[in-house]
């Protein structure tokens, strides 16, 4: 069982990070659970080399240069992420609540859920292991990499792009 926090923040996209930094602003103790092993959500997981363009005070920002500033901006107060936990369940104990991982329990005063589109898992077309053993990836988050020799199984290289 984790220390008790004024606000668990589920979700460590954008949404949660601000969400954090503001928690430590007004004087709250915080902390984000997080299903995916690294923070910034859609724009880390999806899309980390596109720019965006409506970000206010930016004329653009790279998506991973954005989670980048603000993960550095909530860092000021501390907080811990706890990444690679999948929230199952809210329960109520002794007067505050309990969210449950598939590991962990954290006992919390309040629930902000920043969950955007929910939690990522592959689809059932790109989870066939024949498409795995032949080295497909998931993500982007290589995208200016020049692929390897071994990415580049008999000259073709295979995208797919969901939502
Ligand atoms: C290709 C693409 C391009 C985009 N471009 C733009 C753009 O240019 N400008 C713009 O404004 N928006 C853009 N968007 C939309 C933008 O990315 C989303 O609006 C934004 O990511 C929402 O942020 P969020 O923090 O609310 O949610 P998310 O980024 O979805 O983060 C939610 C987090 O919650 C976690 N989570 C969900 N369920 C659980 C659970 N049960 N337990 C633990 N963790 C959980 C997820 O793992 C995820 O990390 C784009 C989206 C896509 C897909």
């Amino acid at each position: 069982m984790h220390e008790i926090k004024d606000i668990t923040i589920i979700g460590g996209g954008p949404t949660g990070l601000f969400a954090s930094f503001y928690a430590g602003m007004r004087g709250a103790t915080a902390q984000i659970v997080d299903t995916l092993p690294q923070l910034g959500g859609q724009l880390t997981a999806l899309y980390p080399e596109k720019y965006i363009f409506d970000v206010a005070g930016f004329a653009k920002i790279l998506a991973k240069d954005l989670v980048r500033d603000l993960t550095e901006q909530a860092a000021q107060f501390n907080f811990p992420s706890y990444l690679g936990q999948h929230v199952q369940a809210l329960e109520e104990e002794d007067g505050h609540f309990v969210i449950v991982t598939d590991t962990d329990r954290f006992p919390t005063r309040s629930v902000l859920i920043a969950a955007g589109i929910g939690a990522f898992s592959p689809d059932a077309t790109c989870s066939s292991s024949s498409v795995l053993s032949r080295g497909a990836l998931y993500g982007a988050l290589r995208i200016r990499e020049p692929p390897s020799p071994r990415r580049q199984r008999g000259g073709q290289r295979l995208i797919t792009v969901n939502r």
